[in-house]
């Protein structure tokens, strides 16, 4: 692999399949996964004093502060820089002043050693995506707008419409990605690789195999 590479951003506002892609690159790449939300909830099941922060914040019902997140990432990225692998920062960063603060860490060492991919899908494709999208009452299994059942293909169980999956709550997601995130694309212009998401996942994922070993993945 290229000696440098050392950290990839995944960038793709929600429901542009950056799920996917984390989960192609874990299977498929030696890359460690860095979540916000995973390595937030890490803190707090470790008892660490972050942890105790997050806990107490979540508890209230509070998002957690930039200053919070940007420390978790940093004491995480501290202790598997070394390593050499490369890490894979999904969820983060999230806005520009996250960004910026990515590259003062380590010396700035970071900034020159890391690429960013931005999945890139017009949003009337990911409302109907999200919008046509079933999950089971049951299983929890979901199924997207071409799976034309009426009932879960695992477990015989009904299938409704997430919550959070209402086109209007979809359209508010989109509206708070775009001011607050999308700025993030931006700024990264040096370090930019822009992967067409509108494709179908097989397309998708081809072009994000090809791109990895690119990167020397
Ligand atoms: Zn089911």
């Amino acid at each position: 692999m290229s000696n440098d590479l050392k950290a990839i951003v995944l960038l793709g506002a929600p429901g542009a399949g950056k799920g996917t892609v984390a989960q192609h690159l874990l299977d498929n790449f030696d890359v460690i996964h860095f979540s916000t939300g995973n390595l937030l909830r890490n803190e707090v099941k470790n008892d660490t004093e972050v942890g105790a922060i997050v806990k107490s914040i979540l508890g209230s019902g509070d998002l957690v502060s930039d200053g919070v997140v940007n420390q978790v990432v940093e004491v995480n990225l501290e202790r598997v820089l070394p390593e050499k692998r490369v890490v894979l920062l999904d969820g983060f960063p999230r806005s520009v002043d996250q960004a910026k603060f990515l590259d003062t860490i380590f010396d700035a060492c970071l900034k020159n050693s890391m690429k960013v991919i931005e999945i890139e899908v017009d949003y009337e494709l990911i409302v109907a995506r999200i919008v046509g999208r079933r999950v089971c009452v049951l299983c929890a299994a979901t199924f997207g707008a071409d799976d034309k059942i009426g009932r879960c293909s695992r477990c015989g169980g009904e299938l409704v419409r997430r919550g959070d999956d209402e086109e209007e709550v979809v359209r508010h997601r989109l509206l708070e990605y775009q001011r607050i995130t999308l700025p993030v694309s931006a700024y990264y212009a040096d370090r930019l690789i822009k992967v067409d998401g509108n494709a179908s996942r097989e397309i998708v994922l081809q072009s994000v195999t090809k791109l990895a070993m690119e990167l020397g993945l």
